[in-house]
């Protein structure tokens, strides 16, 4: 049995593996220019981040309908609930797909018919947070937002994403405080590939109530200090960092000393397909990487609970807690 775990930080666009890719190009009728699924896994081993960037929205064009993206979802909740995952809060990127002229609504609706029975068939309680592209204007988030008021039925909170350095977080003050107004949770991507500076101005300047990566605020010992004592959880992806070169190996992983320090961190797989393992592949790393014993691994297990947005559920956060605490490794 895997150890219990929420994901936090899954970007449903980055689940996309090179099988499901072509069949969904067969079926709208999209040309990818790699021969077979082998040629394009092999493009799946990318050198750094706009390397990635390119496949990765490249690949995006093969989602059309709203079955799409319900195949994309299932897909990745069948692997998470193999390795372990109870609840998932999953991010997309609505800008990704109206820019190529495929409407919210789409997106929203193919995901939520996964999302609606995830729990009956893979035994994962969901969430769905909408994710701005930071290297996108403020304008255009306030647009996407503002095109996604008709599903935030659907939607527990916003984050920001996609190219870091040059886009701070205050960038996007206008669109966080219309998503706190409209009573959506509220977390970003800070302190990846950008500084340390940028964790603060996320807290601070958008009131963000989890930092998705941030390992860069080890540069920053009062930082620490404050996300210690605000208890801010840290979605935390070491497969991810290794592969986009934010370090070099997993032994180079500031995870041991992250939760060595007390903070809040947890165990995330971001883009699983294109950074080489889903949530249990990611704890397994560091575990052999960082020599993490069962005490450390429960503690992330706990932490990922913790910090999920299941405010609204808490006998169900009990429920996994408990889990947590009798698994045996
Ligand atoms: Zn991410």
């Amino acid at each position: 049995m895997p150890l219990p775990t929420a994901e936090l930080h899954l970007h449903i666009e980055g689940t996309l593996e090179p099988e499901l890719a072509f069949a969904l190009a067969e079926r709208n009728g999209v040309t990818l220019p790699y021969a077979d699924t082998a040629a394009l896994r092999e493009a799946y081993r990318f050198s750094d981040l706009q390397s990635f960037l390119d496949l990765y929205y490249a690949l995006m064009t093969v989602l059309r309908t709203p079955e799409d993206f319900t195949a994309l979802a299932d897909a990745y909740l069948e692997r998470a609930a193999a390795q372990g995952v109870r609840h998932a809060e999953i991010f997309f990127d609505p800008q990704a797909h109206t820019s190529r002229g495929v409407p919210i609504g789409t997106v929203v609706e193919g995901l939520s018919a996964s999302l609606d029975r995830a729990e009956e068939r893979y035994g994962i309680s969901t969430r769905l947070i909408l994710c701005f592209l930071r290297d996108e204007s403020a304008e255009s988030a306030l647009a996407t937002l503002e095109a996604a008021k008709p599903y935030l039925d659907r939607i527990t909170g916003v984050g920001l994403d996609s190219a870091e350095v040059g886009h701070p977080p205050a960038k996007f003050r206008a669109v966080y405080e219309e998503a706190a107004r409209l009573g959506l949770r509220r977390v970003a991507h800070a302190g990846e590939e950008g500084p340390a500076s940028y964790v603060r101005e996320a807290l601070d300047v958008l009131g963000v109530e989890r930092i998705d990566h941030g390992l860069r605020c080890m540069e920053d010992p009062e930082l620490v200090e404050r996300l210690v004592r605000e208890r801010i959880p840290l979605t935390l992806c070491p497969l991810s960092n290794v592969r986009l070169r934010v370090i070099d190996t997993l032994a180079d992983h500031p995870l041991r000393a992250m939760l060595d320090a007390g903070l809040r961190v947890t165990v995330n797989s971001d883009d699983p397909a294109y950074f080489g393992g889903y949530v249990g592949d990611n704890y397994d790393g560091v575990r052999d990487a960082l020599g993490l014993g069962e005490e450390q691994l429960r503690t992330l297990a706990r932490h990922s609970f913790e910090a999920a947005f299941l405010d609204d559920d808490e006998p169900r956060r009990a429920r996994y807690l408990a889990e947590v605490e009798a698994h045996t490794f």
